[in-house]
């Protein structure tokens, strides 16, 4: 196994997961490095945050999903920096070389420059971001009961979600069921049917990236769930006592942030051309310029196919990393490698029970339809068969019966302005 190329692939999400079990039968020796345990499937984090699964049942460990393959080993270790010249990587607690690297460390949000904001705008992007956000959501029902001055009561039951991409959409759809169904019987001193969920997005429409006919459909059936959409409007700034669009003040105790992206250091780390989100501009073959045996996949590279930029989505991701390894798998055998070409098999977006959006095979889908079309895609994607099992039981009650059975506030309570609840991460 010794005398087999080295091939180390940074970053067990879609892209990285994706090019390891494309290179099971390839004569390399695999080293995939993650800073977590877990492969975290990223489209129902949100789920997690609104209470409707359990982290465990979206998340597996690496490790396990790897354990038949055996190239590959797997090593938990944060990578700090990469020297392309000497073909190491230096870890937080460490060093390893490669002959080929695989960079596929993902994106994250970014407050566009405004990081005083990151303690009172919870973002999604990890299993800690989705229980910051259930244990904020939860906190502000429980305050509520317990709140007596009108105008405090209004604050605390205003939810604001900043960006109205498929996260916030996701978001806002899901914390306005929350109040109007799932616990619209469970308190005593207020009703939870009064709450107010405000989705804010600076474009002149929700789900930019979706057909205008698609976003006016998403903005119907957000409002058929109650939610105030405000289009066309920029956040100024956020502090505890809420959030402001110029002059206007929202009065609100929770703000989540789904806004903006920001690329994993470890693209600059590479010293190659960037984006302005620290993407990689990654050549045809998703190599990097000057270093064949170096590739990024996945939402850290930067790339257009056919003319248009390859989205930051779980597909192309997939495909990205997949191609990466066949690439690899050429060089490794002398052969020449191949250009990526992103193939788009559609979109959507869910808003709630039974409403969604979606754009497939080009045909425009909204509603009841939509939905069972991303329930179906979801569950199909979700790895683990324990995992599909579970998430669908769940879903199937909490379709009958109302209910979200993750209720729980771990750790003490959310007060925004306590000085100890700093930022998620
Ligand atoms: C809340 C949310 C909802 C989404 N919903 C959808 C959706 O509905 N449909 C869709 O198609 N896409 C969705 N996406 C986007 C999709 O999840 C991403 O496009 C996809 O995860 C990108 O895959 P990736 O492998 O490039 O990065 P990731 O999946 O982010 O994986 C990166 C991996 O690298 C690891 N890592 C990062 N830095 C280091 C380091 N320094 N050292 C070691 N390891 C490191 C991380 O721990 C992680 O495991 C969503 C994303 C989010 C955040």
């Amino acid at each position: 196994m010794d005398r087999f190329p080295h091939v180390v692939i940074l970053g067990g999400g879609f892209a990285g997961l994706s090019a390891a079990r494309a290179l099971r039968k390839a004569p390399v020796r695999i080293t995939l490095l993650d800073r977590r345990n877990h492969h975290l499937f990223q489209p129902l984090l949100y789920q997690v945050a609104t209470a409707a699964l359990n982290p465990s049942e979206i998340a597996v460990p690496i490790r396990s999903i790897l354990s038949r393959q055996q190239n590959t080993t797997t090593l938990m270790a944060e990578a700090i920096g990469v020297d392309p010249a000497a073909k190491t990587i230096q870890l937080a607690d460490g060093e390893c070389s490669y002959d080929y690297l695989v960079v596929a460390t993902g994106a994250t949000h970014s407050y566009f420059g405004h990081d005083e904001w990151a303690p009172y705008a919870a973002g999604l992007k990890t299993i800690e971001d989705a229980l910051e956000i259930r244990r904020r959501v939860l906190s502000a029902f429980e305050a509520a009961e317990r709140q007596s001055d009108p105008a405090q009561l209004r604050a605390t039951l205003t939810f604001v979600v900043v960006g109205a991409g498929p996260t916030g959409v996701e978001l806002a759809g899901a914390l306005s069921e929350i109040g109007r169904l799932t616990v619209a019987k469970d308190f005593r001193s207020f009703d939870p049917r009064t709450l107010r969920v405000v989705l804010v997005e600076a474009a002149d429409r929700v789900l930019p990236p979706y057909s205008p006919k698609l976003s006016a459909s998403a903005k119907a059936q957000l409002e058929h769930l109650g939610v105030e959409v405000r289009v066309g409007a920029k956040v100024t700034r956020i502090d505890q006592t809420g959030v402001w669009l110029g002059e206007e003040h929202i009065d609100a105790r929770t703000v989540l942030w789904a806004a903006g992206v920001a690329a994993s250091p470890l693209g600059k780390a590479l010293g190659v051309p960037t984006d302005r989100a620290g993407r990689v501009l990654v050549q045809p073959d998703l190599s990097v310029p000057g270093h064949p045996e170096i590739f990024v996949a996945g939402d850290l590279m930067a790339i257009a196919t056919d003319g248009k930029p390859v989205p930051g989505v779980a597909p192309a991701a997939m495909q990205s990393g997949r191609h990466v390894a066949r690439n690899v798998a050429a060089l490794v055998a002398g052969a020449a490698t191949r250009p990526f070409r992103y193939r788009d098999k559609g979109s959507l977006a869910t808003i709630g029970r039974a409403k969604a959006v979606g754009a497939i095979a080009g045909l425009q889908l909204s509603g009841f339809f939509a939905w069972w079309v991303w329930w179906l895609v979801h569950i199909a994607y979700l790895i683990g068969f324990r995992n599909r099992l579970v998430v669908m039981i769940g879903w199937a009650w909490q379709y009958f019966a109302f209910s979200r059975g993750a209720r729980l506030i771990t750790g003490r309570a959310w007060e925004p302005g306590r000085p100890q609840d700093g930022p998620t991460k």
